[in-house]
């Protein structure tokens, strides 16, 4: 550093953020390793319907780092986003997904799932996002219908207009999508209506206290009428409890994901806890 950066330059050296920088170079270092080697997969955590049959699953990434052992996507992933290595990892949990639609379009028991699949925003504003997710289905052969694309507020608020476009051109292939995370952004609701949406999943910050907080209620309620009144399908994340599940069934919610019906684990697994 140069005397001319003046009196902040000490912060370069602080040694807490030093070791910061050190920590989160060496994570990276790493990801982009199991990217090429290996020490990726995808875990699937049912989805259940209102009868509470399997309808599907979300595709969860993990990492299991050989020296830091397993490590959260809520620190890799933001991390991945920041380096750009959300682009090659995006495309291999893509590619991942469909093989497994893949695998299950040829048993009739699980002929019929849906496979839901986080994308991150920087994977979505590339210009050939369109491309590569038809590149992706022609690929595995998969039907476009039994793959759902899991965006966030924050993601399609940046230009919505492109958004659109690329959602519509997406949904004419058959693609479904679901708006993950719903309540905790900018809720500026004109763009459900601008949206080629089919479900919007309520975050489970709401449900997580929603027979104990009257506010939570009131909000997980107006979301299922606001979407009834739009045509859109409700999915509740992260239902933990009978008491959880039976309010949401009350209150006409479709479909619902959480550690009651099972955790995140192997495809084999899959419906192990629901029926
Ligand atoms: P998300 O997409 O909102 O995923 C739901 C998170 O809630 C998952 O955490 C899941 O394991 C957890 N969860 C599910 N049911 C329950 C429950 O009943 N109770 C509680 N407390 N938690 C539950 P996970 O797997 O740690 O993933 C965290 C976030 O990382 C995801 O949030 C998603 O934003 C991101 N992520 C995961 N995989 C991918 C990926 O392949 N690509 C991208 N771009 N992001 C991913
Ligand atoms: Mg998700
Ligand atoms: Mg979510
Ligand atoms: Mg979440």
């Amino acid at each position: 550093e140069s005397k001319a950066s003046g009196r902040d330059t000490w912060r370069f050296f602080d040694p807490q953020m030093q070791q910061a920088l050190e920590s989160r170079a060496r994570l990276e270092d790493r990801l982009r390793l199991a990217l090429r080697d290996g020490g990726l997969w995808l875990d699937y955590q049912p989805q259940i319907n209102r009868e509470r049959r399997l309808i599907g699953a979300e595709a969860l990434l993990r990492w299991q780092d050989q020296a830091e052992g397993q490590i959260s996507p809520a620190v890799f992933i933001p991390l991945a986003e920041e380096t750009g290595l959300i682009l090659p990892l995006g495309d291999w949990v893509l590619d991942q997904a469909c093989a497994q639609l893949a695998n299950w379009a040829k048993q009739p028991g699980t002929a019929a799932l849906t496979l839901a699949v986080n994308v991150s925003a920087h994977q979505f504003q590339q210009p050939d996002f369109v491309a590569r997710v038809r590149e992706v289905i022609a690929l595995h052969h998969i039907k476009p219908g039994h793959l759902k694309l899991e965006l966030t507020e924050t993601l399609l608020l940046k230009d919505m207009t492109e958004a659109a476009q690329k959602m519509e051109a997406l949904k004419g292939s058959g693609i479904g999508f679901s708006l993950d995370d719903f309540g905790t952004g900018y809720s500026s609701l004109a763009y459900l209506k601008r949206l080629p949406l089919d479900q919007l999943k309520i975050d489970q910050s709401f449900i997580r206290d929603l027979l104990e907080d009257s506010s939570d209620a009131a909000i997980v309620d107006a979301i299922l009428g606001m979407a009834r009144s739009l045509g859109l399908q409700v999915i509740a994340e992260g239902v933990e409890t009978d008491e959880q599940y039976n309010f949401l069934l009350g209150h006409g919610c479709d479909a619902f994901q959480g550690y009651l019906f099972g955790r995140p684990g192997p495809s084999n697994q899959l419906s192990a806890g629901i029926q």
